[in-house]
């Protein structure tokens, strides 16, 4: 149902007929890490972020999976070289 609370016209699936049914009746704003992401929406009530409604948990195991902001750290995390696939190339080369 589209939402009639903190994000006026946004299609949310928490949305009831008896009104949110989120945690507490309301979804959270975002936190200071989502700053800079591409699914942050602002609206008259504040800032909240398109796909989580309580971004802060989606941060408290590291980075959050969905930000558009930290994904070069993730990309150069997953470049890193794998040493045993790397010494196989480099014997092949020999
Ligand atoms: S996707 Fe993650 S980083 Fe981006 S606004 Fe939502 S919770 Fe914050």
């Amino acid at each position: 149902m589209v939402c009639e609370t903190l994000k006026p016209g946004v299609e949310c699936l928490f949305m009831k007929k008896t009104g949110c049914s989120y945690n507490g009746g309301k979804c959270y704003t975002i936190v200071e890490n989502c700053e800079g992401c591409s699914k942050v929406v602002e609206f008259e009530t504040g800032k909240y972020c398109s796909s989580f409604p309580y971004p802060a948990q989606k941060w408290q195991k590291g980075s959050c999976s969905m930000s558009s902001h930290t994904k070069k750290s993730s990309q150069a995390a997953g470049q890193k070289i794998n040493p045993l696939k790397a010494s196989k190339r480099s014997a092949g080369k020999r």
